[in-house]
């Protein structure tokens, strides 16, 4: 069982932005930048190419709608998009936002506390 299954669970806790039938979205606990978020399908699959094309589709098409509220409630110039996938085998989103290009390299880290995080949370989701 996956990290990100356990947390879809509640089995490890989480600054959950939203949940539907299909997705799990919540904070990256080591954000590149203050709201980046992750979304997640609860089906545990570990690599992007390998969903079925439906929830493929359906996964691009929810973290469009998870950008939109990002980028109202997290000052940016534009939310990124990518899928690494190295450190978690269960395929996952990550939605980013962007002032600068070291924003979308996985080598810069942000440190928010726990206020933050859930301050950030809460806006997110205020915004979907
Ligand atoms: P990737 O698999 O795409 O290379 O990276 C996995 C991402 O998941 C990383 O950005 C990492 O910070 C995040 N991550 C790993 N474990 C946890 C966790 O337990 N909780 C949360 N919220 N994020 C995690």
């Amino acid at each position: 069982m996956s990290i990100f299954t356990k947390i879809i669970n509640g089995e490890i806790p989480s600054y959950k932005i939203a949940e539907n039938e299909d997705f799990f979205v919540f904070l990256d606990i080591n954000p590149n930048a203050a709201g980046h978020t992750l979304v997640v399908p609860k089906k545990e699959v570990d690599q992007l190419f390998d969903l079925g094309d439906e929830l493929y589709l359906k996964l691009f098409q929810y973290s469009k709608t998870v950008a939109a509220a990002i980028k109202k409630a997290v000052p940016c110039k534009r939310v990124g998009l990518s899928v690494i996938g190295l450190e978690v085998p269960h395929v996952h989103v990550h939605l980013i936002p962007l002032n600068q290009m070291a924003d979308a390299t996985f080598g810069k880290k942000e440190k928010l506390t726990e206020v933050e995080f859930i301050a950030l949370a809460e806006k997110i989701a205020s915004f979907l």
